[in-house]
């Protein structure tokens, strides 16, 4: 194999096999944005190998297939970031941009043929998209994922100002329309866009890595059943928010639905699961700013109200009882309503959490000793210092 065409297949191999990797990745993940990046890997595959081998008889073709295949890889990069962060595809500025960029490519090869303004024009397009790429990922959540699309984006707008700046700077070397020269630029350009390519890869790959840890760090910490938090997720977010904040005040409730076996028992276990979701979905509904709200038994419920007060948690609580007798549970008579009992612990200073469910498991025991559908609270011993 000569040197020209090894390095004239570089670029189409390696994203090839980007190609194959995303295509497998996206068999068996079918996140959108991972479709988004396989169709641009495959398309941008093509394109290189139209790159290295000219296969249209006519030159003009080739640039033609190459700025409409370079364009829509863009495009599609640029939708893949937006779409994974949950934010709009800005459709009309890309639509303008792409009516813009096509005028301008068939004026500069058909009716004006200028290969210096048609590489300038084709590269300002990508960097405007890039650009408006950007601006949509920066209101996004900006976790430490965000930030990588938006540095690989940010590098796609280098990348594409670079290849403007040396087309300029490499000019005067007599580059040539239509044929494959392996001067200088070419050279250099195959190798940026090779290393451009790999860093994007790359960047997709670590954020799919990431989505993914955090998708099952959440799946282990969340109750199937209602959707809030598990009892191993709710003393994690607990015990953290207790220990940064040893002396703060907190108030923790814990709920226990009354005669949940004579439910189960009645009307059957599918419908005792629903009403422990619907329970579970009330707690988080009327839940304030902060509030660490977690299922940790059968029909068994801790709520952590941090800074809250014993009053504070006992209007929430109160909240929620009358919700109760406002919502009929589907699949049980229309008139069927349950109840729970409540416990309350406010915490004392450096009170621990272990400290804090024994403290509120005495009151619940308390409140079902009263005849449940009702609420007990246990206050803290008020620490005196001296
Ligand atoms: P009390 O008022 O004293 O709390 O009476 P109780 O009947 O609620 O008593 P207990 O807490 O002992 O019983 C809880 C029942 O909750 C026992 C179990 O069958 C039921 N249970 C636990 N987990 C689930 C669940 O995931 N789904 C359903 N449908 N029932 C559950
Ligand atoms: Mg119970
Ligand atoms: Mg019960």
């Amino acid at each position: 194999m000569n040197s020209k065409l090894f390095i004239s297949l570089v670029n189409p191999m390696m994203v090839g096999v980007f190609t194959c990797m995303f295509a497998c990745i996206w068999l068996r993940i079918r996140k959108p944005y991972l479709g988004y990046v396989t169709a641009a890997s495959g398309i941008a595959t093509v394109m290189f190998l139209v790159q290295s081998f000219w296969p249209f008889k006519d030159p003009q073709t080739n640039v033609v297939f190459l700025n409409v295949a370079l364009l829509t890889v863009i495009i599609l990069l640029s939708n893949a970031a937006l779409v994974r962060a949950g934010q709009t595809v800005p459709t009309i500025p890309l639509l303008v941009i792409s009516a813009g960029f096509l005028t301008a490519v068939m004026w500069f090869v058909y009716v004006r043929p200028s290969l210096p303004v048609r590489v300038h024009v084709a590269n300002m397009a990508m960097v405007a998209i890039m650009a408006f790429t950007i601006r949509g990922l920066l209101p996004a959540r900006r976790s430490p994922t965000d930030n990588i699309l938006i540095g690989v984006s940010s590098m796609c707008v280098f990348y594409f100002a670079w290849r403007s700046i040396s087309f300029f700077l490499f000019e005067t070397e007599g580059l040539q329309f239509g044929t494959f020269t392996i001067d200088v630029y070419w050279t250099m350009n195959l190798l940026i866009t090779l290393v451009m390519a790999v860093v994007l890869a790359i960047g997709y790959i670590v954020v799919l890595a990431h989505d993914l840890y955090d998708e099952i760090r959440k799946e282990s910490r969340t109750d199937q059943l209602s959707g809030i938090l598990n009892r191993r997720g709710f003393e994690k977010a607990a015990l953290s928010w207790l220990e940064e904040n040893p002396e703060a005040p907190a108030t923790l409730a814990i709920a226990d639905i009354d005669h949940f076996k004579k439910v189960n028992d009645t009307y059957g276990h599918a419908a005792g699961d629903r009403a422990i979701s619907r329970f579970g979905q009330l707690l988080a509904q009327h839940a304030g700013e902060g509030y660490v709200v977690g299922r940790i038994g059968g029909e068994e419920f801790a709520v952590l109200i941090p800074g809250g007060s014993a009053q504070e948690a006992r209007a929430y609580v109160d909240t929620i009882r009358q919700r109760l007798c406002k919502q009929p549970i589907p699949g049980m008579p229309q008139d069927f309503r349950f109840t729970a009992s409540f416990g309350l612990r406010s915490r004392s200073s450096m009170e621990t959490l272990s400290d804090m469910l024994r403290g509120a498991d005495r009151a619940l025991y308390s409140a079902k000793a009263d005849g449940r559908d009702t609420v007990s609270v246990e206050l803290g011993a008020v620490k005196v210092i001296g």
